[in-house]
């Protein structure tokens, strides 16, 4: 159950009120990475839970979402105010200051409505956590940007305090993702298919007009993969991806049970 209490967890100070950064704030508020998407992914990711450990911390981060969005909520509406009867200030975001007066609403900076489509809840709780981890890195450099747009003391305050809870918690969720000992590339139950799985597609070759490399790291070190170079040009097919089936070919119509082999270009 909620309650609420008549404090904020950060005291939210506004010393020159700008609708036009009012606007800006919107987007973590009522957009993709804000904080009612935050305090809804959790939330709901906690009803879902069957692990009561993480249940109990999806629940924690959730609520704490919940009166982070009270903060950038009133935060946003101290800067939007002067909307409702200033037409310059009202130019910033008209849909605010004619259809709002120049109180928050549910939408980003551009006025698209909040969607629960903003949601990423799977029902996996590690692919879950790993959303949550994404999430909050998201969050992070959207509130990096704000700071970075205002020269407002009690808002860069307000919003260093809720940046850097973002980053509270995607160490959380990276330690809770860690506690549940699953290898890394273990998702779900079907595994990959062998041969399949560790070949890397040299999709994007050549040299670009503006710098542009094909280049050799650590994803792609013929040590770790086989480099298949060019599949589309050199005709390469998978016809079979099931484990004992699986079967590739070359445009002569060369069949190979093992993926087809090829030297790298360097
Ligand atoms: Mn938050
Ligand atoms: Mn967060």
């Amino acid at each position: 159950m909620y309650h609420h209490i008549k404090k904020l967890m950060f005291t939210v100070r506004v010393d020159q009120p700008d609708p036009r950064f009012g606007n800006m704030l919107l987007e973590q508020f009522g957009g993709a990475n804000g904080e009612l998407a935050a305090a809804m992914q959790y939330s709901i990711q906690g009803i879902n839970c069957d692990d009561p450990n993480c249940k109990d911390l999806l629940m924690d981060i959730g609520t704490e979402e919940l009166s982070h969005l009270e903060v950038i909520g009133s935060l946003a509406r101290l800067h939007l105010k002067p909307m409702k009867n200033d037409i310059d200030a009202a130019t910033y975001d008209p849909l605010i200051a004619i259809a709002g007066g120049g109180g928050v609403a549910l939408c980003n900076s551009m006025g698209n409505s909040w969607t629960s489509d903003y949601l990423k809840i799977t029902g996996e709780l590690d692919v879950d956590l790993r959303s949550n981890i994404a999430a909050e890195a998201r969050a992070k450099i959207v509130y990096e940007r704000l700071i970075d747009f205002t020269d407002d003391a009690g808002t860069k305050e307000a919003l260093q305090f809720l940046m850097t809870r973002e980053i509270t918690h995607l160490r959380a969720f990276m330690i809770a993702l860690d506690s549940l000992q699953k290898p890394p590339l273990v998702i779900g139950q079907i595994p990959p298919t062998p041969g399949i799985v560790d070949q890397y597609y040299n999709t994007s070759t050549g040299e670009g007009d503006n710098g542009e490399i094909d280049v050799s790291g650590p994803w792609n070190d013929p040590a770790e993969v086989e480099i298949v170079d060019s599949p589309a040009l050199a005709g390469y097919q998978v016809l079979s991806a099931t484990p004992e089936a699986s079967r590739t070919t070359l445009d002569d119509g060369a069949t190979s049970k093992s993926p087809a082999k090829r030297t790298r270009k360097n």
